[in-house]
């Protein structure tokens, strides 16, 4: 997922009425130009203190030239030793380049390009058009993605790529697909495609592979057109948004003492009870009448910004290696 802010991200994962707002903001997100993210990123400067630990994380130029290390847990953290995903691939290419999102721990990097590589034969699709992964040395980000701090985490269009080279104006301006149905029960299916379920069962089959987060109406194609071989499906979980792309989120590489991993979830396909309770949950997020003008109250404050205190300790030390 993926720009609001990850204090808006955080609250709304708490508050259902939070969820509409995050559902509403995040189809939004892989579609903000750079003009619009370059505007956000000034105005959420201009408002957060000098020592906000997105300030700190949000404008470092490049990564920590330490060993690669994720510290942390995959929404509160930082990454060590981060590589950068080459903007072109033979068969992938890097979106949103002003971003300067595309670091990553290098078993994710590696895991990407594999994916990549092998999804026009395995897969039918014809290359990967990589959205957001991390900034240079993780962290909490400026714009968007409550998660996606310690480079474990990257966002895959659900756009194929095209048989072109984009230019960088077009990776900037160009729209990825939404691939679900304007009232969010199924997947729309003018843009739906059996090689969107090949990709996204592929990557699930790759052993580093512990989430794949999708819209639930995505999952609801899924279920259904999984046939007999369903044990893949368990690590596709529904989640708000991810509706223009999917989310891929790596374990915690063997070693990183620091990494905090996440549960494995429940090995059974989740296409039962669990789907059906988001399903109605973000039906009711979509559907839910505004109140009256004038009746909504006081906005809460937000929350204090994090500062390097709200990090883990590791993490004062990969802000300012040089
Ligand atoms: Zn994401």
């Amino acid at each position: 997922m993926n720009p609001f802010s990850g204090i808006v991200a955080r609250m709304a994962l708490r508050a259902t009425l939070g969820a509409a707002l995050l559902l509403v903001a995040t189809p939004a997100r892989a579609q903000q130009t750079e003009t619009e993210e370059m505007a956000r990123r000034a105005k959420v400067l201009s408002q957060l203190p000098h020592n906000a630990a997105k300030r700190i994380f949000g404008t470092a130029p490049g990564p920590a030239p330490l060993a690669a290390r994720a510290i942390g847990s995959f929404a509160r953290g930082c990454l060590a030793g981060a590589t950068a995903l080459p903007v072109d691939g033979e068969t992938w290419q890097v979106m949103r380049l002003s971003r300067n999102r595309m670091w990553g721990h290098p078993q994710l990097i590696a895991l990407v390009e594999r994916l990549a590589r092998r999804a026009p034969k395995e897969a039918g699709w014809p290359g990967l058009l990589v959205g957001d992964i991390s900034q240079p040395r993780g962290g909490p980000m400026l714009t968007g993605h409550a998660s996606h701090q310690i480079g474990l985490d990257a966002d895959l269009w659900l756009t194929p790529m095209p048989a072109r080279r984009l230019s960088r104006e077009e990776r900037e301006t160009m729209s990825a697909t939404n691939i679900v149905r304007p009232d969010w029960m199924d997947v729309d299916p003018a843009a739906y495609t059996p090689a969107h379920l090949a990709l996204i069962r592929l990557a699930a089959r790759e052993k580093a592979v512990a989430r794949i987060f999708v819209n639930p109406a995505i999952k609801v194609a899924l279920c259904r057109d999984a046939g007999t071989d369903r044990a893949w499906l368990s690590k596709v979980r529904p989640m708000w948004g991810h509706n223009y792309h999917f989310h891929i989120r790596i374990a915690c590489p063997a070693g990183d003492a620091s990494c905090v991993d996440q549960p494995l979830p429940a090995d059974e396909d989740g296409c039962g009870v669990e789907l059906q309770d988001w399903l109605k949950k973000q039906y009711a997020a979509m559907n839910r009448p505004k109140p009256p003008p004038g009746t909504q109250g006081k906005p809460k404050p937000p929350p204090k910004p994090w500062t390097l205190d709200d990090l883990p300790d590791e993490c004062r030390a990969i802000a300012v290696a040089k």
